[in-house]
C-alpha cells in the first residue's frame, strides 16, 4: 500500500536514487522510492561498471574520490556479492597526439593527490601479458576499480528496503505538487503521497519531472552499446579504455565490451531544446558521437499527439524498453579486443544490449536544491560518470536534505549554472 504521506520521496531506482533512499533510510528518515519500472532497470544496470576517478572534470572528482573509498567497503557492507575488483583504470593512446592529452590530465591527478601515472608501452606489456599492437603509452590510476552494475544497484535497493525505506517498482511519478511555491506531494500511478522533499532522481526522464514544476533541465540521452563475450581465461582484472575497445573481464571469464567510448545520438523533438547549450561539448567530442534520424524521431512525434496514452502517462509508457544495440559497434569491439589479444580467438559474443546515458551540457552532474519549489532537489544528469558515483551521491543527498549542508562544493554542480551561463568549459573528453 501507497502511504499517504512521507518526509522523503525519491524519485527513480537507479544507482543515484537507492543510495539516496538507502543513506537517508540508515539515519532514520522516513523515505519513499518510487521506480517505475525495475530497479535498475535502465542506466544503472547497463553501465560498463568501471569506477574510476582518472580523468574526471575537477568538479566532480573529490565526490568520485570519496565515492571510491565507499565502494571499497560497499560489498562488505552490502553483505552481497556485487563483483567488486580493485585493479586499476588504464586508458592506452595509440598515438602520440593522444598521449600528450592525457599527459594534460596529470597536473589534475597530482593536485587531488591521486596514484595516477603515465605509462611507457614497455611498461603496459609488463602491467598486462599478452597485449600487443601500436601502443604509445597510457593513463593508469591502480586504486580505480570496477563492480557488476546488474548486481550492484539491486543490492543497494534492497539494502535501502532493509534500513527502512519503502520501495515501490512499477510506481511512475506522474507530477510533483507546489503549494505556496514549496513541494506539497508526488502524484503517482497509484495515488498521491504528501511530501516536502522530492529528490528528483529520474535518470534521463528527470528533464520532464522538472519541467511539471517550471524546471528548465538541459538534458538530453546517447544510446551506448555493451556487448558481453563468452568466457575466457583470465587476461587482466584492470579495466581497460584504448580508442577503438574499452573493456572489463568479469570474474567469470566474460568481457563486457564497448566501443571506446562511441555512442549514438538519436534525434528526437528533445534534441532541438537547448541546442546552444551542448553545441560546444559536442564539437569537441564530436568523433564520439553518431548522429542517428530516425524511428526515434517518429515516435516521439506521435507521443506528442493529443489523446494518446503515451502523451497521457509519458513515464508509465517507458518500463521496460530494451533500447536497440548497435551491432556494428558490438562486433568491431570485439574484434578491437581480439586484436589486442590475438590468443582470443575463440572467443566470441554471448549477449549485445544497449543503454540511454543523461547528459547535460557540461557533462557534470545536476546535484543540489533549486531557487524554487522549496523541497525540490535533483541528483542527476550524471553524464556517464554515475555509476562510479552513485554511493557518494546517495550520502550527499542524505546530508543535504537532512542536515542541510555538506562538505563537498556543490556549486559547480548547481542547477542554476544553466541558466545563468556559468558553466564548466567545453573539453575533450580524457
Ligand atoms: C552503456 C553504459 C555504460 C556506462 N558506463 C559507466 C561506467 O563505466 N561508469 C560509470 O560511472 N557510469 C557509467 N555509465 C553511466 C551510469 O550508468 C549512469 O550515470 C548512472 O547509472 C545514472 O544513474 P541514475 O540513478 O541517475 O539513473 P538511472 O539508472 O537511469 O535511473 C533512473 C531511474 O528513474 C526511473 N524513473 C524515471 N522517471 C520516473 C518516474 N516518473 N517515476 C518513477 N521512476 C522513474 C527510471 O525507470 C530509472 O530506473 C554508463 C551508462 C551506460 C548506459
Amino acid at each position: 500500500m501507497l502511504p499517504s504521506a512521507a518526509d522523503v520521496v525519491v524519485i527513480g531506482g537507479g544507482i543515484a536514487g537507492c543510495s539516496t533512499a538507502w543513506e537517508i533510510a540508515k539515519r532514520g528518515g522516513n523515505v519513499v522510492l518510487l521506480e517505475k519500472g525495475r530497479i535498475g532497470g535502465e542506466q544503472s544496470s547497463r553501465a560498463w561498471g568501471f569506477v574510476r576517478q582518472q580523468g574526471r572534470d575537477p568538479a566532480e572528482l573529490p565526490m568520485m574520490i570519496a565515492g571510491n573509498r565507499i565502494w571499497q567497503e560497499l560489498q562488505a557492507e552490502l553483505g552481497e556479492d556485487i563483483e567488486w575488483v580493485q585493479a586499476g583504470n588504464l586508458k592506452i593512446a595509440y598515438d602520440d597526439q593522444r598521449l600528450e592529452e592525457l599527459r594534460g590530465w596529470l597536473p589534475i591527478a597530482r593536485e587531488f593527490k591521486l596514484d595516477t601515472e603515465l605509462l611507457t608501452p614497455a611498461q603496459i606489456r609488463d602491467l598486462i601479458p599478452g597485449i600487443i599492437g601500436r601502443i604509445a603509452g597510457g593513463m593508469f590510476t591502480p586504486s580505480d576499480g570496477h563492480a557488476e552494475p546488474s548486481k550492484a544497484t539491486a543490492a543497494i535497493g534492497r539494502a535501502a528496503e532493509r534500513a527502512g525505506a519503502q520501495v515501490f517498482t512499477y510506481c511512475a511519478a506522474e507530477a510533483i505538487e507546489v503549494s505556496g511555491g514549496h513541494v506539497s506531494g508526488v502524484v503517482t500511478e497509484k495515488g498521491t503521497i504528501q511530501t516536502p522533499v522530492v529528490v528528483c532522481a529520474a535518470g534521463g526522464w528527470s528533464k520532464h519531472l522538472a519541467r511539471g514544476v517550471g524546471l528548465s533541465l538541459p538534458q538530453i540521452t546517447v544510446r551506448n552499446t555493451v556487448a558481453e563475450s563468452t568466457a575466457a581465461p583470465p587476461i587482466t582484472p584492470i579495466c581497460v579504455w584504448a580508442p577503438d575497445v574499452a573493456f572489463r573481464q568479469r570474474p567469470g571469464g566474460t568481457f563486457y565490451l564497448a566501443g571506446g567510448g562511441t555512442s549514438d545520438y538519436d534525434i528526437t523533438v528533445e534534441s532541438f531544446r537547448n541546442t546552444r547549450l551542448f553545441a560546444a561539448n559536442y564539437v569537441k567530442n564530436r568523433k564520439m558521437f553518431h548522429l542517428r534520424v530516425g524511428a526515434d524521431l517518429a515516435k516521439d512525434v506521435l507521443r506528442k499527439l493529443p489523446g494518446s496514452e503515451s502523451r497521457e502517462h509519458p513515464f508509465a509508457h517507458t518500463v521496460d524498453v530494451e533500447p536497440e544495440p548497435n551491432l556494428e559497434t558490438a562486433w568491431s569491439s570485439l574484434k578491437g579486443l581480439k586484436r589486442m589479444f590475438p590468443m582470443l580467438g575463440d572467443v566470441g559474443m554471448k549477449r549485445v544490449f544497449a543503454g540511454m546515458i543523461d547528459s547535460t551540457p557540461d557533462a557534470l552532474p545536476v546535484i543540489g536544491g533549486v531557487d524554487g519549489p522549496r523541497g525540490f532537489f535533483f541528483a542527476t544528469g550524471f553524464s556517464g560518470h554515475g555509476f562510479a558515483l552513485g554511493p557518494i551521491v546517495g550520502k550527499v543527498m542524505s546530508e543535504l536534505i537532512l542536515d542541510g549542508r555538506t562538505d563537498f562544493d556543490l556549486r559547480p554542480l548547481r542547477f542554476s549554472r544553466f541558466a545563468e551561463g556559468d558553466m564548466a568549459k567545453a573539453k575533450k573528453m580524457v
